[in-house]
């Protein structure tokens, strides 16, 4: 029997009701499949600050690295929002464990099922099969770790403030195989989106997928794209990307473009997969939803449970290499969702079931 060994960090407000809807789901796909659960809880974020004084406390981590993969709900919300910003729950938990763990490598699908375009903001007519591309955006370089940083006031009383974009040929090079990857298993498309235009980084950065592709990959199509224009693209027409790569701070702001035309936050999944294998030879990862702790909604069994199950099927397929595992909690998503079981977040009008009764909807598909 398979035993599948991860750490649990719910976080904060939703964060540990959609974790207990994931946690449901994998010790159902267990019992069916022959696996054994093995995990471990651990706090994060706010809860970890109140019961810790920090956000990522050192026996949060030592469960984190006893494990062979981090399933992650949110963290963060209006109870710490007056503590100083480093201290404040996601920049002082999720940003070290990403640098701890190197995990480098942000796999987003971004992912609108053709029944639910109502929840885009994109006319209907624009994305008549949904929406269906992945965003692969590097994680630990560029200007959010570049260094130096500083704020310093100058001799004439101005103020100057430096963050420093910095990429290495190798950090390009490893992305690039994680967007090979997600590449092959779909179109064989690559689009690379930069700024080569106008940046150092950039320049670097298309040379090296063009190399990189050239030499590991020529099976695939690759075309590059500005970045500016990459974020008109996406709402004009999503579907022409089937993969997109880019750097980190590109990342960031296109993902959360694709997350708002795909939708409810609630439906979006996320891989971040690091630079070391775990255990059983596959990468080590966080998976987590797209979205935060929504206080607006927590503690009414109303979040909607499908981001956090999904990436707990991200889980099973890239740290344990079980894709048909995957593969059956996706659909069962799916049916659970196009049937016309709902949270309210993606119910437009029709009656709405909360978190556990989608959980349990969700239960029942996989039968
Ligand atoms: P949010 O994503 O928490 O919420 C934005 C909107 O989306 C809200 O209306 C919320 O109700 C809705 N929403 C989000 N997830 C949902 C779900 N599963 N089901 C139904 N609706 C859902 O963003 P925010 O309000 O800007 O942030 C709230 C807190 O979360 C902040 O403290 C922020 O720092 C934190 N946050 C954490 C992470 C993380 O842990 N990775 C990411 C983003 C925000």
């Amino acid at each position: 029997m398979s035993t599948l060994k991860f750490a649990v960090l719910a976080g904060d407000y939703i964060g540990p009701e959609v974790m207990s809807a994931a946690l449901r789901v994998l010790e159902h796909v267990a019992r069916q499949e022959g696996l054994k659960l093995d995990y471990t809880a651990a706090e994060v974020g706010g809860a970890a600050i109140d019961r810790h004084g920090s956000a990522l406390p050192a026996s949060t981590l030592q469960v984190c690295e006893a494990a062979d993969a981090i399933l992650f709900g949110s963290v963060g919300g209006p109870k710490w929002e007056k503590l100083p910003t480093k201290e404040q729950p996601e920049r002082a938990a999720l940003l070290p464990l990403r640098k701890h763990f190197t995990l480098f490598a942000n796999i987003r699908p971004g992912l609108l099922y053709p029944e639910l375009t109502d929840a885009s903001p994109l006319k209907a007519e624009r994305i008549p099969d949904g929406i269906d591309i992945v965003c692969i955006r590097e994680l630990t370089g560029g200007i959010y770790f570049g260094q130096p940083k500083s704020t310093t006031t100058l001799a004439n009383g101005d103020i100057e403030a430096i963050d420093t974009m910095v990429y290495r040929k190798s950090e390009i090079e490893r992305i690039t195989a994680v967007a090979i990857t997600a590449a092959r298993g779909r179109k064989k498309q690559l689009c690379s989106v930069d700024k080569a235009n106008v940046l150092e980084t950039s320049v670097l950065w298309r040379k090296t997928v063009s190399d990189y592709v050239a030499a590991h990959a020529p099976d695939l199509k690759l075309s590059h794209m500005y970045v500016d224009n990459a974020a008109m693209q996406l709402a004009r027409d999503p579907n022409q990307f089937d993969v997109f790569l880019t750097e980190n701070m590109f990342g960031d702001i296109l993902s959360d473009e694709m997350a708002v035309i795909c939708g409810s936050l609630g439906m979006l999944s996320s891989a971040s997969l690091g630079a070391r294998d775990n255990s059983l030879g596959k990468p080590f990862g966080l998976y987590e939803p797209a979205g935060g702790t929504a206080p607006d909604i927590a503690g009414q069994d109303l979040a909607n449970p499908c981001a956090q199950i999904l990436s707990a099927a991200l889980m099973l397929r890239y740290s344990f290499g079980l894709d048909s595992v995957a593969r059956r909690i996706e659909a069962a998503v799916r049916q659970t969702v196009t049937s016309g079981t709902r949270t309210g977040d993606i119910a437009f009008g029709r009656a709405a079931v909360g978190t556990t009764a989608m959980t349990d909807a969700i239960i029942a598909a996989l039968d």
